[in-house]
């Protein structure tokens, strides 16, 4: 059986990230991708500096050929469908080709958004529907935005928006929310609408106008918090300790991004509580260190235990 120093599962930000650094120490790497990043629904990638205004897909590029400048990564194009601890390693299952051998792994398969079904929303989905204003708020500044309330953390959007807009509208889809917490929305200027959606109507898949039970209401932006799924349960057969977040659950990881089972590394979007590309970039990037050093199997002098 093939054995490699480290499998990668997920070659996006995190993942190749890691592969980044362990390449760069000389240990054999594959990474393992499914090509299907969280932000590929996204015309434009921000706040990532030196890739700011890019295309998801031009940064992923950028990001193969610096790992093809190492010639112990390789990446497949393949999903894995299973892992588990085998003696001092782990044997992965790569759909479509044998499985291999790991001395540690280095779990990077990102999320899978769920969106609230409403007509229109998928389909604008990443343009002017958005999850979150440091990524696409600036495009569309002192523009009609609106927020949907979906979770108590669309609250929190909805006073956070006002920075991009002086005309927010919070639309509340018919839900129950406290007085105390809708004072609040609206000592920021944004306007409260209790309407339920009816739908999205959009022109070239770009949403223009709400679809409300009473009336209609023009927007150039909509956020949406949406509520997260891990992409695979691989972190769950390894038998990983979880936390649970704002967006749905994670995987708890140490400061040098081990999980609770020593020998596998977790980073990005799986193993954070909240989400940016940037931040799953130095995820993997430390995870990538630290999971080189875990191989010479002595304590890390670095390590200090999850809280
Ligand atoms: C619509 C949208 C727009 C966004 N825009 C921005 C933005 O502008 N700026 C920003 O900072 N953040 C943005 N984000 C957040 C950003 O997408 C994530 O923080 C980032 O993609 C996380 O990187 P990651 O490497 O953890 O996971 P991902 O980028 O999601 O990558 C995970 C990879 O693992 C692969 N994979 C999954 N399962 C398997 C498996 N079993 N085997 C092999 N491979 C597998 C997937 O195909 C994918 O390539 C956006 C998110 C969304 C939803």
């Amino acid at each position: 059986m093939d054995h490699v120093d480290v499998v990668v599962i997920g070659g996006s930000f995190a993942g190749m990230s890691a592969a980044l650094q362990l390449g760069r120490a000389r240990q054999s790497v594959k990474v393992f991708d499914t090509k299907k990043p969280r932000n590929r629904f996204a015309p434009t990638a921000h706040g990532f500096l030196g890739h700011d205004g890019r295309t998801p897909a031009e940064i992923r590029e950028l990001g193969r050929d610096n790992l093809a400048q190492y010639p112990t990564v390789e990446v497949v194009e393949a999903r894995v469908a299973t892992a588990a601890q085998e003696g001092e390693g782990f044997i992965v299952h790569p759909e479509g080709s044998a499985p291999i051998k790991a001395s540690c792994l280095v779990l990077a398969y990102g999320l899978r958004d769920e969106l609230p079904m409403i007509e229109g929303l998928n389909e604008a989905w990443g343009r002017n529907v958005m999850q979150c204003p440091y990524c696409h708020g600036y495009e569309v500044r002192d523009r009609k935005l609106g927020v949907l309330y979906t979770s108590e953390a669309s609250l929190h959007q909805a006073k956070i928006i006002p920075d991009w807009s002086a005309d927010v509208t919070l639309f509340t889809n018919g839900q129950a929310i406290n007085r105390d917490a809708i004072a609040a929305v609206e000592s920021r200027g944004v306007v409260i609408v209790a309407d339920r959606v009816i739908g999205l109507e959009l022109e070239e898949g770009w949403m223009r106008r709400i679809i409300l039970q009473e009336h209609n209401h023009d927007l150039d932006g909509l956020f949406v918090i949406t509520k997260t799924h891990h992409s695979s349960d691989l972190a769950g057969q390894l038998g990983c300790a979880f936390e649970e977040g704002p967006f749905g659950p994670y995987i708890r990881v140490d400061n040098l991004q081990e999980t609770s089972i020593p020998g596998v590394f977790a980073a990005g979007d799986i193993a954070r509580p909240i989400h940016q590309s940037v931040w799953a970039a130095a995820d993997g990037s430390a995870a990538g260190a630290f999971c080189h050093q875990s191989l010479l199997s002595q304590r890390n002098p670095y390590h200090k235990p999850a809280a």
